[in-house]
């Protein structure tokens, strides 16, 4: 969160000051109307010149067998080609044993694990989920909204912890799943995460791999789907969330996902699923009943495009000069229009695809309508919420990575207008 400036705080306005601000900010979104904008905050997908890129990708691969002779153009290999399992091994840090490479999306993945636990119930389960009484998951939020729609899909309940700067409340979560067994799982986007930016630091992995849990068969859902994507030179690494589960006991807790989505193509990528050898097989073993193997020449064309893990690592630093300018803008702009006036908080994420921006409690909403109407899209209101329930109706979410950088500027330009009249609006009601 930024420093505030000398800017005095709107809250300390006196009601007259506070009324003219107020009038300023109506006659400053008044013009802003009739700009007859359109743009869109709302999309946290890759822009054009970052799926140019990869463009490569159309021409390869060259030739149809991969390393070990498989004619990739077959049936089989329901886990995936070697080659991408060992690439991807090497990236996140688990043994390519543990990885299943698979189709083009991890949701697909995450959706299909949850249908397996609900039908078959885990590894480590006594019995399937459909069969308890009650399933319950943890939700850090703010958070990554299809992870709470899915649940509210299957008729899971969720329970919200705060996502910190490093990671989900880990107190909150220990108390939380040592007294209730019916707290089956949680999910956790480790690196990056949508939409704070937080990562979770090696001692938060620690406890939430080691900790108690009154349901034999808990999961953390380990969603890395911003594993490589920095924004800055340091480069956070991501937890080693299996081998610190492993290592305290609990080898089938932890299930990781991951893809190329925003990487090479968002929607034709690779996407993969790590766990324990056991938690491999179990997922296999039910995938199998549906596929005779993935596509196997994305698999290919994928690892001959990288060329090695570093291969992936430098990629990387092409989509980062492409879109960190995109991030410093927004990061001007609020600090610019926002910075010291005690009506807003944001972070400043060193990877990932979002800005999680905080305005007055009660405003959030108020923020998002008057952006629509000025024709500036925002992610809904409480979307980063389980039913999309924001109870302070506080945050939104901010995704600049597909937006030329321009239109980036004047979205933002347009937000802090929006940010400033609902809080200017909800103070002089107050007062
Ligand atoms: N997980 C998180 C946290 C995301 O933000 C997204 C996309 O925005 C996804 C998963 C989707 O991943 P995929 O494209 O591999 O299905």
């Amino acid at each position: 969160m930024p420093e505030p400036t000398t800017a005095q705080p709107l809250a300390d306005l006196s009601t007259e000051e506070l009324a003219r601000f107020r009038d300023e900010q109506q006659a400053a979104y008044d013009g802003l109307r009739d700009q007859g904008l359109k743009l869109d905050l709302t999309r946290g997908k890759p822009s054009t010149a970052q799926l140019d890129l990869s463009d490569r990708l159309l021409t390869l691969p060259d030739g149809t067998r991969d390393d070990d002779g498989v004619d990739v153009r077959n049936y089989g290999g329901l886990a995936g080609i070697r080659q991408i399992r060992e690439m991807f091994a090497d990236l996140l840090w688990v043994e390519p044993e543990q990885v299943v490479a698979g189709g083009n999306s991890s949701l697909v993945l995450m959706r299909e694990v949850i249908t397996d636990l609900w039908l078959k119930g885990g590894v480590d389960s006594e019995r399937p989920w459909s069969q308890e009484e009650r399933v319950t998951f943890i939700c850090p939020v703010p958070g990554y909204d299809r992870h709470f729609t899915l649940l509210s899909w299957f008729g899971i309940d969720t329970v919200t912890v705060p996502m910190n700067e490093d990671g989900p409340d880990a107190d909150a979560v220990a108390d939380l799943v040592a007294k209730d067994p019916s707290i089956k799982g949680m999910w956790v986007v480790p690196t990056y995460s949508n939409p704070t930016g937080s990562i979770v630091s090696q001692e938060i992995a620690a406890r939430l791999a080691s900790m108690e849990t009154a349901a034999p068969d808990f999961k953390i859902l380990w969603d890395n789907a911003y594993a490589f994507h920095h924004l800055t030179e340091e480069e956070a690494k991501s937890a080693d969330i299996l081998t610190l589960a492993a290592a305290s006991g609990h080898p089938h807790r932890a299930i990781m996902f991951a893809s190329t989505s925003k990487i090479t193509y968002a929607g034709a990528g690779v996407a993969f699923l790590a766990g324990s050898t056991e938690t491999v097989a179990w997922y296999t073993g039910h995938l199998g009943k549906g596929a005779i193997g993935p596509d196997k020449v994305n698999q290919l064309r994928h690892v001959q495009f990288f060329g090695s893990p570093q291969g992936v690592r430098d990629h990387m630093r092409k989509h980062r000069g492409l879109i960190a300018p995109k991030f410093a803008v927004v990061e001007e702009v609020l600090s610019d229009r926002l910075g010291g006036l005690g009506v807003a908080r944001w972070t400043r994420p060193s990877g990932g695809y979002f800005v999680s921006l905080d305005v007055l409690p009660g405003t959030a909403a108020r923020v998002i309508g008057l952006a629509k109407d000025a024709g500036v899209a925002l992610t809904p209101a409480g979307a980063a919420f389980p039913g999309g329930h924001d109870p302070d109706d506080t945050n939104i979410r901010l995704a600049p990575t597909f937006p030329e950088l321009p239109e980036v500027r004047a979205a933002m330009e347009a937000v802090a207008t929006c940010v400033l009249l609902a809080a200017a609006e909800h103070l002089v009601a107050a007062s």
